[in-house]
């Protein structure tokens, strides 16, 4: 039996991409910083709660030491760092913090802490939820990318994290990739998204149930491979 964790997944595409794997057979395990949301999103799906804030180191140990096995890690949560102006001049920096440490810091303290479980794994998958607005290549010179110092710098960083992880664990059979959902309506968003939470999770659970042969160290959404 294959087992999975999602981090952030008590709404928005995190939820969604719970369904997605109980849908493949999983057993899942639903993270969520909240235990009230945890476990209502827990008992509406089959899933299993286990509490994790991903900026609380504690939090992330307890989780990880309440789990037997663990097969797939989804790295979903993240946040945009706060409603305050991120834009270059008026930047509070507080914001830009807020970002980093939920969706850099907290991936690297939630990874550290399941890397002996996904060893112990005969086809360990690691999956980083990015954001194509993280792509150095579009952010300049797309128009319609945001210009957020914090949220779009953060998921830059989380794309080099990927691939340190995709190095460092090339010869074992662990793979690791990030993805991009795409812009869909969430609350991360105040849900101007054109896309359901549902479409934006297929690509990272296409990557959470790759095959020995499937690729790591790739950035990907549903159009194919993302110029870093
Ligand atoms: P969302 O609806 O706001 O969901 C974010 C989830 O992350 C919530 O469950 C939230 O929990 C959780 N979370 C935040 N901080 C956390 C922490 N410290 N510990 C544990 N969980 C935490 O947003 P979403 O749109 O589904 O976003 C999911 C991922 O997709 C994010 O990484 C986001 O950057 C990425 N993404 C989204 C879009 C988009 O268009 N929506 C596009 C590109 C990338 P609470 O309910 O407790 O706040």
């Amino acid at each position: 039996m294959t087992t999975a964790l999602v981090t952030g997944a008590n709404k928005g595409i995190g939820l969604a991409i719970v369904k997605q794997l109980l849908d493949t057979g999983m057993t899942v395990y639903l993270g969520a910083r909240d235990t009230e949301r945890g476990e209502k999103a827990a008992a509406d799906t089959g899933a299993r709660f286990v509490q994790l804030d991903v900026t609380d180191q504690e939090s992330v140990r307890r989780a990880a030491a309440s789990l037997e096995h663990l097969d797939v890690l989804v790295n979903n949560a993240g946040v945009v760092g706060g409603g305050r102006a991120q834009e270059p001049g008026s930047v509070h920096l507080d914001d830009v913090r807020k970002a980093f440490e939920t969706n850099v810091f907290g991936v690297i303290t939630v990874i550290d802490a399941m890397l002996p479980l996904l060893r112990a794994s005969e086809h360990g998958r690691i999956v980083n939820v990015s954001s194509i607005t993280g792509s150095l290549t579009g952010m300049f010179a797309a128009d319609d990318y945001p210009t957020a110092v914090g949220y779009s710098p953060s998921k830059t960083a989380l794309n080099a994290v990927t691939l340190m992880y995709a190095k460092a664990l090339k010869h074992t059979p662990i793979k690791v990739n990030v993805v991009c959902p795409g812009y869909c309506a969430t609350d991360l968003n105040h849900h101007q998204g054109v896309r359901t939470p549902a479409q934006g999770a297929r690509i990272a659970v296409e990557m959470a149930t790759l095959g020995d042969d499937g690729p790591t160290g790739g950035f990907y959404d549903d159009n194919g491979v993302i110029a870093w």
